[in-house]
Formats: structure tokens, sequence, C-alpha cells
């Protein structure tokens, strides 16, 4: 059973207590506290005998130091959930009518909501960004990390998500009563460590490993990854690690003095070191870079050429399911695309390109 509130307080208030605008001490036996302009002496009575004043005080208190996880990285992140402010003034009861309505904040796809629960507890909400204003009866309502887990192991065309990061959360869920532990665990399920980076980010200890050194960590399969040219890793960056790709911000470069010119994102948590969907990528294109370039000529017509184009975007961008059959104008069309085909590659016996020259690259020439 809880302790009541004012009995762990005087306990604490023998070594001092400064929290939230909250001060106690212990005067003999006569536990003194002071919020905001006033002060009260507490001898036997209990928090609801307290003056108005200090109520919300005690009760946030209590919530911090008796209920909440004491783990740094998790404390924090509850208390940026609800806007208290870490070593500021913090006022205590503006907070308090904040948390009745509901305190919300996002993270990565997630919104989550933090809100005031009996006796000064708090309950959290979770659910997709996405469905900000679907009805809670609308959507799916689950309850622990398991679930999470299951949610997050596919995108809503089911296709299995190997960087849980990617911004392809598929939506329709909700967890609408999480204590403080189970939405830590439910986070942690959906963007795993993100808390804890976040957390050493903000104290200053965040331990970047930079790509050459982890390149050079690598064995094995992967140890070719070292030698991927300079140029092909941002390309690479570009292609896995921007926002539309990845919601951790890149924090890592090619090396300390060697930042790569490609954009971080915006993301509130951070990326420390390349993951390992980054390095099988980077092994691909090790060895397609080890390729030698060659010269080719095909005859396309200036339509077929931006058809071209605008198929390479479409895949890149992953819009090709949204192209619909009708939409012959968009030259990612499949349709289209077919058409193209048959047309210009349909041949074998004549390819489209037809090699005319051969250029100088990496991969060793033994034609002769
Ligand atoms: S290496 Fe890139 S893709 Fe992988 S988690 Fe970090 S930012 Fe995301």
């Amino acid at each position: 059973m809880d302790r009541e509130p004012v009995e762990a307080l005087r306990e604490a208030a023998a070594a001092g207590v400064e929290y939230d605008g909250l001060s106690a001490s212990l005067d003999g036996e006569t536990l003194q506290v002071a919020v905001e302009d006033s002060t009260t002496t507490v001898d036997d009575r209990r928090l609801d005998d307290l003056p108005e004043p200090f109520v919300p005080y005690v009760r946030n208190w209590v919530y911090w130091h008796e209920t909440a996880p004491q783990r740094p990285a998790f404390r924090a992140f509850l208390r940026w959930l609800e806007r208290a402010n870490d070593g500021e003034p913090s006022a205590v009861p503006e907070r308090y009518d904040a948390l009745e309505t509901g305190v919300t904040r996002t993270w990565g796809q997630l919104l989550l909501t933090a809100r005031l629960s009996e006796g000064g507890r708090r309950r959290y909400e979770l659910r997709h960004v996405d469905d900000r204003d679907v009805p809670a009866g609308d959507l799916q309502v689950h309850g622990g990390p398991n679930d999470a887990e299951t949610i997050a192991r596919h995108d809503d065309r089911d296709r299995y998500r190997p960087l849980k990061t990617a911004p392809t959360l598929r939506s329709g869920w909700l967890f609408p009563d999480l204590g403080p532990d189970e939405v830590l665990s439910v986070v942690s399920e959906f963007y795993p460590a993100t808390i804890e980076n976040w957390f050493r980010e903000r104290e200053g200890t965040l331990d970047v490993t930079h790509y050459r050194e982890a390149a050079e960590r690598q064995t094995g399969r992967y140890r070719s990854v070292s030698e991927l040219p300079s140029e092909a890793l941002e390309w690479a960056a570009d292609a896995c690690c921007v926002d539309s790709q990845c919601l951790k911000r890149r924090e890592w470069d090619e090396t300390a003095d060697e930042p790569l010119d490609v954009p971080r994102g915006d993301g509130p948590f951070p990326c420390r070191e390349p993951c390992s969907l980054f390095v099988a990528a980077a092994k691909e294109w090790t060895s397609l870079e080890d390729e030698a370039t060659r010269t080719y000529e095909i005859e396309l017509t200036p339509s077929e050429r931006d058809q071209l184009e605008a198929i390479v975007d479409a895949v890149a961008d992953g819009r090709v399911d949204e192209i619909r059959e009708a939409d012959l104008g968009d030259g990612a069309n499949r349709y289209r695309a077919r058409y193209l085909r048959a047309k210009r590659f349909g041949d074998v016996e004549s390819p489209a390109f037809q090699e005319t020259d051969r250029t100088h690259g990496s991969e060793e020439d033994t034609s002769d």
C-alpha cells in the first residue's frame, strides 16, 4: 500500500527537499513546507488537510519520488513529456491544469499524451501521429509492449520493417491508459534505445561512432565496407538516413573531421552510429562501386528519357503503389513502363543499351 504522502515527504525532509518549487525541511520533529510565497508546518496532518497551494506541490513530489521510474533517462523523458522544465522554476499548478486536459508530445511517429490521474499520478496515452484527431472508439485498443512489437513489425501493406525508425509505422491503434513504466516499455519497443540516446545527448555524453571507425570494426562478409569511397558514402547517407527514410537525426559523419554534406534530419532522437541496415546497404554499394564504368548508347525520345527518370524517382520515393493504373500521364505508370519495356527492352537479340566504349574504373580490365 502507498505511504501517506506527508509521511514520505517527512522522511525525505531530514536531508532537505528542493523540488519543482517545493521546499521541505525538518525543524526538530516538525515538518516545514514552503511553496511559492507560503510556508506551513505539518504535524499530524494528512495531505488533504494541508492548505490548497501545498497540495499539488506535494503530490507532484510524491509522483516523481515514489511512483515514477528513478532511472535518469526515463525520468527525464517523462518530465519532458509533460513539459516540466528541469532546472528552471516550475509552476506546478499550471502544469497540473494542463495535465487535467492532457499534455501532448510527438516522438517520431508516436503521439504521446500525459494526463493527471488519482493522487497526482500520471497516465499516458499513445497513438500514431496520423490518428491525432481520430475518435478513440475508431482505433484498435492495445495494452502493452508485446502489442507494440507486433504493430511495429510490419507496415500498412504488411511488409516487414527492417528499420524500426523508418517513417512507415502503421496507424489505427491506441494504447489508451499506460502507467509510467508501461509507456516507457512501449516507446522502447517502437523505437529501441531512442530515449537513452536522447538523454545522453542532453547530458553531453552521447558517444558517436563515425563511419570509418564503424567500418574498420566490421568483420567477415562486412569487412569490405571500409572500402566504400567518400563520395559513395554521401550517396548512401542520402539514400538511407534523411528524414523521409529514417526518423533518427544522424550525428555520425565520415570521421569527426569530415562531415557528410547530407541533411542530418530534424528528429528529437539522435543516431550515434551507422546501423546494421546501413552497413548491409554499404556492403552492396561497396561491391557496386568496385565496377568500372562503361559508356552505353541508347535511342530514346525525349519523353522516354524523362520517363526513365520518373521511374527511378517513383521507386526511390516509394510511390510506385500510389500511381493509379488510369494515370497514364505519370511516367512511372505501370502500363507506360510496360510499353517502354516492350518497345525498347523487349528484343533480347538487340538490347536497348549498346556498349560503345569503355572508361577506366577500379575493375581490372581482363578482356585482352
Ligand atoms: S544509420 Fe541512418 S538509417 Fe540507420 S538508424 Fe542511423 S540515421 Fe537511420
